[in-house]
């Protein structure tokens, strides 16, 4: 009875997931609108076509393998099979089947990633991962997983083992608490893949400075990022925690964009840290772990589920931890669908904020090699873009400067 029901999501997720694709391919060959046509020529428009193309069907071949693997797991509770063999208690058990199981997600995923990114990736010149890098990002993927994923669930257990019954509520302030830990030491982690050297001197440090001291902060340092060691996409962020806030530029921006252009993009960024957009969207993403407790809480008032799985006791909020997360995450989709609209709003008033600072044409002219280079969807179904988009796409940017400046 749960097993069916259980499928019945997994499979809920796949159809929506085809649903996006099949929405987004009805897009393919329609004339782009007016504002972001030129960007590519007919040649470079064709290679975006073939690029997205691939990556879509890679996508979908990749989420045909999750399901069948998710559909098999199901099926045979081969998952509580291999947990009932491990030595130890609920604790030693769980580290043990961690390191197997992140090991297995590596393997499967490893020949997906690779096509991704030396396949896929290469042939559209998008690829700056070297073998070397690749290999050694999998590692420390593995490893930084494994040691979050014993983290989090060793925090579970502990609070079960203190809390019992309020055990979902605190457990849902305790994951709500880590998130934002993650998100105030994001610039610590990304040290730990990137180098960072101080932007020189000169007229883009000083403007950079100036903007920022303008909005009422104070400034550690700016910072390049060496980001084209893996992509050649650019971006900009600001981050730190306490009064001393650092800038941090991908170097790709620094390079290849104009100052007017990088200013006007981290005008934007400014806005987002200003607004506290990026604090408002990490509380809302916590949502995101209420459907989890919720169902947590139900496994424990009904032991049935998690024993027609083939887990017992204690063993319950592993079942869940390992099994069940994924069934989830068709209730997440659908969760994000507001978040993405309010994500879209904070979007647009960043943009606004760049324009009255003075910024609309180097925004403008930004955003199009910022698209360009990343070969962004020019002309997404509007359906798409209201489901799944987190920014709104580059014609309605455009034209919403655009339309600033006519009011004027
Ligand atoms: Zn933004």
């Amino acid at each position: 009875m749960y097993k069916i029901l259980f499928l019945i999501l997994l499979l809920t997720n796949f159809f929506y997931h085809l649903f996006l694709h099949l929405l987004s391919n009805k897009q393919v060959g329609k004339p782009l609108p007016a504002s972001v046509q030129g960007i590519y020529n007919d040649e470079e428009y064709d290679k975006w076509r073939r690029y997205n193309n691939k990556k879509d069907k890679l996508g979908i071949v990749s989420s045909v393998i999750g399901l069948a693997i998710n559909i098999v797991l199901f099926c045979t509770n081969i998952i509580s099979v291999i947990y009932n063999a491990l030595p130890g208690d609920v604790m030693v058990k769980s580290m043990l089947f961690f390191l197997v199981i992140g090991l297995v997600e590596t393997i499967i995923s490893l020949p997906i990633d690779y096509i991704f990114n030396f396949k896929i990736e290469a042939e559209f010149g998008f690829n700056k991962v070297t073998p070397k890098t690749f290999i050694a990002d999998a590692i420390k993927n593995y490893i930084i997983g494994n040691i979050l994923n014993i983290a989090i669930f060793g925090l579970v257990l502990l609070a079960y083992n203190l809390l019992g019954n309020y055990f979902g509520i605190i457990a849902f302030l305790g994951l709500a608490l880590f998130m934002i830990l993650i998100s105030a030491f994001s610039t610590v982690f990304s040290k730990i893949f990137n180098k960072f050297t101080p932007l020189p001197e000169g007229e883009l440090r000083s403007n950079l400075s100036k903007m920022f001291a303008d909005a009422g902060y104070k400034l550690k340092d700016i910072y390049v990022m060496d980001a084209s060691k893996r992509t050649t996409k650019a971006n900009a962020y600001c981050g730190g925690i306490g009064k001393l806030k650092q800038i941090v530029l991908y170097d790709n921006l620094v390079n290849n964009y104009t100052d007017g252009e990088i200013t006007a993009v981290f005008a934007h960024e400014l806005a987002h840290f200003k607004n506290k957009d990026t604090t408002k969207m990490t509380f809302f993403n916590m949502l995101n772990f209420l459907p989890m407790m919720v169902m947590m809480t139900v496994m424990m008032i009904v032991p049935e589920i998690a024993q027609s799985f083939g887990f017992e006791g204690a063993n319950i909020f592993f079942a869940f931890y390992v099994s069940f997360g994924s069934i989830l995450s068709i209730v997440t989709s659908l969760i994000m669908i507001p978040f993405n609209c309010m994500s879209r709003r904070f979007e647009r008033r960043a943009d606004s904020l760049a324009y009255e600072l003075g910024y609309g044409d180097d925004l403008i002219s930004g955003l199009r090699k910022l698209h360009k280079d990343s070969l962004s969807d020019m002309n997404p179904h509007p359906t798409v873009v209201k489901l799944t988009y987190s920014h709104p796409p580059l014609h309605e940017r455009i034209e919403l400067i655009e339309a600033k400046k006519n009011n004027k």
